[in-house]
């Protein structure tokens, strides 16, 4: 069975829409996975410290049979061929960055991989093109849905529990 599966899709450096473009091209080839749509691309400024120019940033949607272990790694294989450097140090610059921001309702907690992804809550760049998609995908530990979460952040009013995720 197939769950639906939203990814947040990041590029700031090179030619950022056509890395966007090709991710989702590779997203869509994916085994026993279902490209389903894909948010407008949004221009955000880079987090203090990140490097590197603004980024693109949109979600994909997507229906997969794959684990979340195996989607991880199938979305690192995408980064590795959009050019990503081998050890590369999170939260810096990138060619392509692919997260799993939400897997049905499933809470994963393992080594390398939280989901929902632990700063969904406070991304405005994450949450806009998320609510735009699916506003009323919920986020199974906060029990909010994406329009309620982008709300809270407009608000100021970022839960606490998402808001101290580092
Ligand atoms: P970041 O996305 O935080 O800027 P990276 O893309 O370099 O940084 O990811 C760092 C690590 O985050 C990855 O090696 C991966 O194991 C881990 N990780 C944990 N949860 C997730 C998730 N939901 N989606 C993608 N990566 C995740
Ligand atoms: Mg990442």
């Amino acid at each position: 069975m197939k769950v639906r599966a939203f990814i947040g899709m990041g590029s700031n450096v090179g030619d950022r829409r056509a890395h966007c473009t090709e991710a989702q091209a590779r997203l869509a080839r994916l085994p026993e996975t279902v490209l389903l749509r894909v948010s407008p691309l949004v221009e955000t400024d880079p987090a203090e410290g990140v490097g590197g120019g603004p980024f693109l940033n949109g979600v994909a949607e997507v229906a997969t049979a794959l684990a979340p272990l195996e989607l991880l790694r199938a979305l690192q294989t995408i980064e590795d061929a959009l050019g990503r450097p081998p050890g590369h140090r999170p939260g810096t610059a990138r060619t392509m960055d692919l997260d799993i921001l939400l897997y049905g309702d499933r809470i994963v907690r393992e080594v390398g991989l939280d989901i929902p992804h632990p700063r969904l809550a406070r991304r405005r760049f994450v949450l806009e093109p998320l609510a735009g998609l699916a506003p009323d995908v919920r986020h199974p530990v906060l029990d909010l849905s994406a329009a309620d979460m982008l709300r809270d952040l407009e608000a100021g009013r970022a839960s606490r529990r998402a808001s101290d995720a580092p």
